[in-house]
């Protein structure tokens, strides 16, 4: 149990930190909003198959409607003077957060396959 803590914990900080699950040795980004095919340092399949990055997608959907629905409840109490600015202010959220977590949503895909079914080997 405290070794797959432990295994979660660093995947978890590796995915943080766009490192590769497997070895975090190289970064999974290969340049703004690309990831790399595969790691260069242990050759850990990035981009296992077509549609593989549905997953990365629906991990940046639920996570952009889950900050947008946690904003709307901390807004509640000033709802009902400021509405204009609240609704501006949550549709500016839900078009910025998205770009700005892609790489983390891939990121994390890349750490929950890892957990799950290790990442195979590109070769
Ligand atoms: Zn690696």
């Amino acid at each position: 149990m405290n070794r797959q803590r432990r295994s979660i914990i660093k995947t978890l900080s590796r995915a943080l930190r766009l490192r590769c699950p497997v070895c975090g040795e190289s970064s999974i980004v290969h340049s703004p909003f690309h990831i790399k095919h595969a790691c260069p340092a242990c050759d850990a399949l990035f981009k296992r198959e077509d549609g593989f990055f549905v997953g990365a997608i629906m991990a940046n959907v639920v996570t952009t409607e889950f900050v947008i629905l946690v904003l709307y409840v901390l807004c509640l109490p000033v709802i009902d003077t400021r509405f204009d600015l609240v609704l501006t202010c949550l549709s500016a959220v839900a078009l910025l957060f998205p770009v700005a977590f892609y790489h983390h949503s891939w990121s994390f895909w890349l750490g929950f396959d890892h957990l799950v079914e290790t990442l195979p080997k590109a070769s």
